[in-house]
């Protein structure tokens, strides 16, 4: 079958220059994204950034690549008194404001070669003065690409990533997604992509292997664009390398356009500023102490500065990088191993600089007051039950939702519905999907982005459902597709009945029966936990339930008791039941409102 070709077009547009104009300005006019002149750029030479000024020759070079045919616009005569009109600065004035390093992450399924990355990256960059210097496990390092520097977080996945933005850190600015091109997609590559689509984190696809027998890049990108990522090739903006970290191929391209789309990031910071950070690693060193690495985002951190970092405090006593060099001074993007803290920080923890040690102190204590009422917050945010009141509050516009069903079929049917459930103030935003039980990880991205998460006949696995208890994250499970969306619709008009769950709290057995003068009373031995009087119970024989009521009296000995405990008997009367049996169980259970 003969495709049809679109036409093409052989004739330039025609475009008109000024004698000077900034990457920017000049991709807004061409109507391409400032990444594309960026790269256009690159392949004539020259590493521009976002900002950069370009004279006339240049930019009709980058215009006559992308097809227009540039002409200078005649400048207009100057007005008397008046100043040419001045072309935007980058750096916001008064804010020292300077371009910084972009620090990535590599993410990706397991076994797509993430470590082999990280390590080859690392060894490519090892210049020659460096060379032989014992490189450290500090859990970041920087390197120098034609003088820029990149700095890459030494614990790969999108779990460490989420993780960290769950306890309100956000210390990556571009994700590095590795795709194996002889496996192709897998589950945890489309996790990462979410995670690091959900913190509006830019992609750049690394597609590994390259030098295997059975690897097809097309196939990885065809893949990636039916995951709607867009690979420029596919007519997106996702820029996608071929790597091989193995054989060290494509990891100066790699790390070029990193650096591309850090310049559209625009990526900045203050080095004159206080010094802030975030605590990458930390661990206790048997001989030096407690020691943090800290990536230090905005500012320049001093030996001797007094910091406080999440409970802790401390005065700087040493710094060093991955290379074990010893460093008097860190700046914006840049990674350090800290010594000199009174204790060991958590994964997460922001550093801030203080003037003494009694303004640490102030600061741990707000921290402390201000992450209570965060946690009793954060309860709050993520439950279907009282999404109405915080819709109505204005609070939330936008119900993130995490969704896992038990087969693949079912994600895009329920995906679809559940996103035409949009009411004038809230959108459903289904922001990850998958297939199987409900993880941890699941969890952490529910927690950092605010959502809640959905399993349609899927469970929690138990260490998911810890955490999502202890952080407050509502998981809902459903095994019907209408009782699924009626919630979230009820949920969002505010009419959804609150949910109880059953909490059993104790089981006892009728061992005798005794005559009373309204019936019946059971002679009951507790066996598990307790029966108590405010209870409800059912009696049950032989797994059937013959009654589900409540406890009309509970006498042990002459006295009329509120709790029986385990291994004690108890006379029951039972409300509106007497036809017991020995052997028959009682069972105590308690509702309990769910979320
Ligand atoms: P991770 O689980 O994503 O961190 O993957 P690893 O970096 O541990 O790599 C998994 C396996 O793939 C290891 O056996 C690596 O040697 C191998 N591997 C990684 N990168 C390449 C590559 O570019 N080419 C080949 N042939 N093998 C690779």
């Amino acid at each position: 079958m003969v495709k049809e070709v679109p036409p093409i077009e052989k004739t330039k547009k025609a475009i008109e220059l000024p004698p000077t104009i900034t990457v920017k300005r000049l991709g807004d006019l061409m109507k391409v994204s400032a990444l594309e002149v960026i790269k256009q750029l690159m392949r004539n030479g020259i590493m521009a950034t976002i900002n950069q000024v370009l004279d006339f020759d240049t930019a009709a070079v980058v215009a006559a690549d992308l097809g227009f045919e540039a002409t200078m616009v005649a400048s207009p005569p100057p007005v008397p008194g008046k100043e040419a009109p001045k072309l935007p600065r980058a750096a916001v004035s008064g804010e020292d404001l300077q371009t910084r390093p972009p620090v990535v992450t590599i993410m990706g399924h397991v076994d797509h070669g993430k470590t082999s990355l990280l390590d080859a990256i690392r060894q490519t960059n090892v210049t020659a003065t460096e060379a032989g210097g014992i490189t450290q496990h500090i859990g970041a390092y920087q390197v120098d690409v034609g003088g820029r520097k990149v700095t890459f977080l030494d614990t790969p996945g999108h779990e460490a990533f989420t993780a960290m933005r769950a306890r309100g850190a956000q210390v990556t600015d571009i994700a590095v997604v590795v795709v194996a091109a002889d496996d192709g997609v897998q589950p945890q590559t489309v996790e990462a992509i979410d995670h690091a689509k959900a913190a509006g984190v830019p992609i750049v696809v690394a597609i590994n292997k390259i030098d295997k027998a059975g690897a097809n890049p097309d196939v990885v990108k065809k893949q990636l664009s039916d995951l709607g990522v867009l690979i420029e090739e596919w007519g997106g903006d996702v820029v996608s390398v071929p790597v091989s970290a193995k054989k060290r191929i494509g990891i100066s391209d790699l790390l070029d356009n990193i650096l591309v789309v850090a310049e559209v990031a625009e990526l900045k910071a203050n080095p004159r500023q206080a010094a802030e950070g975030t605590v990458v690693e930390a661990e206790l060193d048997k001989t030096r102490g407690p020691m943090a690495t800290v990536l230090v985002q905005n500012g320049t951190l001093a030996l001797g500065n007094i910091v406080a970092v999440g409970d802790t405090w401390g005065k700087i006593k040493a710094m060093f990088n991955d290379k074990g060099k010893r460093l008097k001074e860190v700046g914006p993007s840049t990674p350090a191993a800290l010594l000199g803290l009174n204790s060991v920080p958590l994964a997460g923890d922001i550093l801030t600089v203080v003037a003494s040690e009694r303004e640490a102190r102030a600061i741990l204590e707000r921290r402390l007051a201000e992450r209570q009422s965060r946690a009793v917050l954060s309860k709050k945010s993520v439950s279907l039950d009282d999404l109405f009141a915080q819709v109505s509050q204005g609070n939330i516009k936008e119900l993130n939702i995490v969704l896992k069903t038990d087969v693949q079929g079912s994600i895009e049917p329920i995906k679809n519905s559940l996103e035409r459930i949009t009411t004038e103030q809230v959108r459903v935003r289904v922001i990850h999907t998958g297939t199987g039980s409900i993880t941890e990880s699941d969890v952490l991205l529910a927690m950092a982005s605010k959502g809640i998460i959905i399993g349609f006949n899927s469970r929690a696995e138990p260490g998911a459902k810890r955490l999502a208890e202890t952080e407050g994250v509502d998981i809902r499970t459903y095994d019907i597709i209408y009782n699924l969306l009626d919630n979230v619709q009820k949920a969002l008009q505010g009419m959804l009945e609150p949910t109880y769950r059953e909490v059993i709290e104790g089981r006892g057995k009728v061992i005798a029966i005794f005559p009373h003068a309204k019936g019946k009373i059971a002679g009951v031995l507790v066996a598990e936990g307790k029966l108590s009087r405010s209870a409800k119970v059912r009696v049950i024989r032989q797994g059937q339930v013959l009654a589900d009521t409540t406890i009309a009296s509970m006498r042990r000995f002459k006295d009329n008791v509120n709790e029986v405990g385990a291994g004690l008997e108890a006379g029951l009367v039972i409300e509106g039941y007497n036809d017991f049996q020995t052997e028959d169980i009682i069972e105590a259970y308690r509702k309990e409102r769910s979320n």
